[in-house]
């Protein structure tokens, strides 16, 4: 029987719009497959051992949390990018997305990520809040839907590569139609719904990949039941409210 480990960080600061519903979906979704996911939440002052975890979520939210959580991760950096080096799934959803990046420069200050992807974010003036869908490769059917309300803007750089490709809402960045970051096993998406019971199928891709680098072969996992997440999927699809 396969077993993943997920560590939840710094959720007691980053929780906003329902991130950790994010987390639920991946351990539902494995459990209805007989796959055992442990969780363990990192918290401020606790020791992340890059070693023991197959997949890390960092979730939303604002400045304030966000400077505090990114002074967590940085004093622990390098146990962040041995475990990014070997693979491990890392999903950051909007401020966690941003920290994952090498900066966050918000209004009043400087907020230094981690630099798993290569991005950067500037505070801009309007908030962008909507429906999203956009259409990402690396997933099967190819669009994402979810909620943006984010005023950072961010912008990708050389050796990471964007998530998706809007169709409608701002993005990233609201100019150059991309959706979120990769590189390698990181992600980062403005999206919430939260995104992942939202989009099942992006959803096992992550438990796929998680799979892949806990057990070094590909794992194709079983299909579910997914109607009433299919259907709730396909309709959001396109909807711009
Ligand atoms: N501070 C960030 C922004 O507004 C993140 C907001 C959030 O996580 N909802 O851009």
């Amino acid at each position: 029987m396969y077993k993943l480990s997920l560590a939840h960080l710094y959720p007691k600061l980053l929780n906003l719009h329902g991130s950790t519903g994010n987390v639920t979906t991946i351990l539902k979704r494995c459990e209805w497959r007989n796959i055992t996911v442990d969780i363990t939440d990192i918290n401020e002052g606790e020791k992340f051992n890059p070693q023991l975890f197959d997949i890390c979520f960092i979730g939303s939210g604002q400045d304030l949390q966000q400077e505090i959580a990114a002074k967590e991760l940085n004093q622990q950096k390098h146990a962040f990018w041995d475990a990014a080096e070997s693979n491990t799934v890392f999903l950051g959803i909007c401020g966690g997305y941003q920290l994952l990046g090498e900066y966050y420069q918000s209004h009043s200050k400087d907020i230094e990520g981690i630099g798993l992807l290569n991005t950067y974010t500037i505070a801009g003036e309007k908030r962008f809040t909507g429906n999203v869908t956009a259409k990402s490769e690396f997933i099967n059917p190819q669009e994402i839907v979810g909620f943006e309300n984010h005023s950072g803007l961010t912008y990708i750089k050389e050796g990471t590569t964007h998530l998706a490709t809007t169709i409608i809402g701002k993005g990233n960045n609201g100019e150059d139609k991309t959706e979120g970051a990769r590189k390698r096993n990181v992600f980062g998406t403005y999206l919430h719904g939260p995104i992942l019971p939202k989009n099942p199928h992006f959803t096992d891709y992550l438990i796929e990949l998680a799979l892949e680098k806990k057990y070094d072969k590909k794992v194709k996992l079983e299909p579910l039941n997914d109607d009433i997440e299919i259907n709730t999927h396909k309709n959001l699809v396109g909807k711009k409210y």
